[in-house]
């Protein structure tokens, strides 16, 4: 049951004059698949960025406003426990790993949440399983294409089992069936597991039907709305 909310949030890089958030005011609802839009460089990145807590310490300095996991204030989770509200999947998988192994990178993952050790075979296997990827439980993560690369970070985010999810444009750097895939996992995860599903994509493909909320970041205003069925439709008839 965790919504997330984005409360008049506004935030510009330090040395910029632009504000790359201006009075962003949206909630991602809890148990929904909302879709982010929004040209390059319209500010999709930095908003995932704060909802995922990597920049905690600039809410209330840089950036005004706030983020809340339901009536949690972000900036109340210690950053060790962040994990166990939310977990990102990054653009560039390669930016995703600490670890050699996939098996190392999931211990090391269900380690850094204290899970116990006589649990982490179980969490592990279902996370292998859930990714159709039990393959490659013993793989090095560096010989791995894109697409195996990102169902081993949804396998991640699987172990952590956190209520909210954020992907960034997370299908930039593979094959369409794989993207498919991923994206019919994630649905998976929303409607099954009643995960929260917040996903920045400029491409539009594959999404229709799926999603439940369309949002667009607009370039100019740097301002976050959420679209009606008929300007979703308009973005989806728009989009080659
Ligand atoms: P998107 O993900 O929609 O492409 P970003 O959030 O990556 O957009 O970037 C929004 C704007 O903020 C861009 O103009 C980008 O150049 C700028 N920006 C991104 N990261 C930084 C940074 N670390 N320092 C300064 N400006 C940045
Ligand atoms: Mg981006």
């Amino acid at each position: 049951m965790t919504d997330v909310l984005i409360d008049h949030f506004t935030y510009e890089y330090p040395g910029s004059t632009v504000k790359v958030l201006n009075d962003v005011d949206v909630t991602f609802k809890h148990n929904h698949f909302s879709l982010l839009t929004g040209p390059s460089g319209s500010g999709k990145s930095t908003l995932l960025y704060f909802i995922a807590g990597l920049y905690p310490h600039f809410i209330g300095n840089d950036a005004l406003g706030g983020i809340k996991f339901g009536d949690t204030d972000i900036k109340q989770i210690p950053s060790n426990e962040i994990s166990h509200s939310v977990a990102m999947m990054f653009q560039n998988p390669n930016q995703q790993f600490a670890m050699d192994t996939v098996i190392h990178e999931l211990t090391f993952v269900l380690e850094n949440m204290l899970v116990e050790p006589a649990k982490m075979d179980g969490i592990i296997n279902h996370a292998l399983a859930f990714c159709g990827i039990k393959q490659l439980r013993s793989r090095v993560i560096n010989t791995l294409s894109g697409g195996e690369k990102q169902r081993v970070a949804l396998a991640c985010i699987v172990a952590m089992d956190p209520p909210v999810i954020v992907l960034d444009e997370p299908f930039a750097s593979i094959d369409p069936d794989s993207r498919l895939d991923l994206i019919k996992k994630l649905k998976q995860l929303q409607v099954e597991h009643g995960k929260t599903i917040i996903l920045a994509d400029h491409d539009l493909n594959d999404y229709k039907g799926v999603i439940d909320e369309f949002y667009y970041l607009d370039p100019d205003t740097h301002h976050i709305s959420l679209l009606d069925s008929q300007s979703a439709q308009h973005f989806f008839d728009n989009f080659k």
